[in-house]
């Protein structure tokens, strides 16, 4: 096990979430929440349906505000009782399950939205850097010139997350980002984009329903159970040693 996967909060730690809670209604979706994550490593959320994993991404990437409790990136509160940094400010990627592209943008000009301009300033150094991030996610340079709605499910997925690569962010927020892509397809993406993220040093968390991905894509897993986490550890610690019953039979069934 890597040290770097404890998750006791540290000066290196990139995210330290302390005791967050979140209803929506009367619904209490996160009910304390605490997670450290040490900047470079991956870390998988698994757990059921609607245990609260997209929303503690959301909170993450400041789409949403806690309740309570509080969220600090890079040793700086970006959520509390009395601070809100907006989404735009947190140099945070989020990829969601759907995607979500600009509809009326083309292929090419929806990664280029994430591209900072200052440093890829020319008409030819974005258009070269945005065949490179196609690449990045087996998608060939052609696709530039297409439309969202002239792709396939799985392609309109691989372009989000080219876009999201293109801004270079130092926090990546993945939410069940292969699903959408047959077998096959699935693992050759994974594998770039989490080769293009390790080799970028970048922090990333990945909320999945599947096993594999998630011991093979980690170096933590945490286990998200009626908005609190029931466990959190090495991956083959979590699988092999499931802290309780209700934990063990979850991740029997999740296969
Ligand atoms: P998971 O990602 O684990 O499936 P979610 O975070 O998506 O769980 O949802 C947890 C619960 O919160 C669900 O019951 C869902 O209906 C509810 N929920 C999530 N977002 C909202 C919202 N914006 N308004 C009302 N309820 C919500």
């Amino acid at each position: 096990m890597s040290p770097a996967s404890a998750d006791t909060p540290t000066p290196d730690s990139h995210l330290i979430i302390d005791n967050v809670t979140k209803s929506f209604g009367s619904t209490q979706v996160l009910r304390g929440v605490s997670l450290s994550v040490h900047r470079g490593i991956t870390t998988a959320i698994v757990g059921p349906s609607g245990s609260g994993k997209t929303t503690l991404l959301r909170l993450i990437a400041g789409f949403e505000a806690p309740d309570s409790g509080s969220i600090m990136l890079d040793g700086k509160v970006v959520a509390d009782g009395t601070t809100l940094v907006p989404a735009h400010r947190r140099n945070v990627g989020y990829v969601a399950q759907d995607g979500a592209l600009f509809p009326h943008l083309s292929v090419g000009e929806n990664v280029a939205f994430g591209l900072d301009r200052r440093k890829f300033g020319g008409r030819a150094a974005v258009r070269k850097r945005v065949a490179e991030l196609l690449a990045m996610v087996s998608l060939d340079p052609d696709y530039a010139g297409r439309r969202p709605d002239e792709l396939s499910g799985g392609q309109q997925q691989r372009v989000a997350l080219a876009r999201a690569l293109a801004r270079e962010p130092e926090l990546m927020l993945l939410d069940e980002p292969f699903s959408a892509l047959d077998a096959g397809l699935r693992v050759a993406t994974r594998k770039a984009v989490a080769a293009t993220l390790a080799a970028a040093g970048v922090t990333t968390i990945l909320v999945t329903h599947d096993q594999g991905e998630a011991l093979s894509f980690a170096d933590q897993v945490a286990v998200m159970r009626r908005g609190v986490l029931a466990q959190i550890g090495n991956p083959f610690v979590v699988y092999t040693r499931p802290s309780d019953r209700e934990t063990a039979e979850f991740l029997g069934d999740a296969v």
